[in-house]
């Protein structure tokens, strides 16, 4: 069932069932709802989770606001609730969950989940070109449906 392909391609963003309504949406900040799907984005697919070196988390977002978080990913054009940002990875652990580099002392793309209201605070990177890449794959003609 396609429910369970990756909606991209690869393996980073995938249809789910939301278990809490503790998490919020990345892009209009509002939270999952409980028990119903939404769509998660993650690295547990990555060698540097597999190999231990990196936690496996993930983020999410409603499935209505894919395409408005695909143009902002684009067009690096960030709404201001911080939950994506452009910035300095200071942090030597981090790798790009779409092509799996890791992510130097640079400024890229990095998704956060400070303002949720649980207490697990977890990010997820990108390389500013490889958030282009994700952004196009959540357009409607280039991503898997749920059918
Ligand atoms: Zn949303
Ligand atoms: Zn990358």
């Amino acid at each position: 069932m396609a429910f369970n392909q990756p909606i991209d391609g690869k393996d980073c963003v995938k249809y789910k069932i939301a278990k809490t309504n503790r998490q919020s949406c990345l892009l209009c900040g509002h939270p999952m709802i409980e028990e119903q799907i939404g769509v998660s984005v993650t690295n547990s697919h990555t060698d540097a989770v597999k190999s231990k070196k990196m936690k496996s988390t993930n983020l999410w977002f409603h499935t209505e606001c894919m395409a408005k978080l695909g143009k902002e990913l684009r067009h690096e054009d960030f709404e201001m609730n911080q939950r994506i940002n452009l910035k300095k990875c200071t942090s030597k652990n981090q790798w790009c969950i779409w092509c799996e580099k890791k992510i130097t002392n640079s400024i890229q793309v990095e998704l956060n989940n400070k303002n949720d209201a649980i207490t697990t605070k977890k990010s997820l990177w990108l390389c500013r070109k490889c958030a282009k890449d994700m952004g196009r794959s959540l357009h409607w003609r280039n991503r898997n449906l749920p059918n």
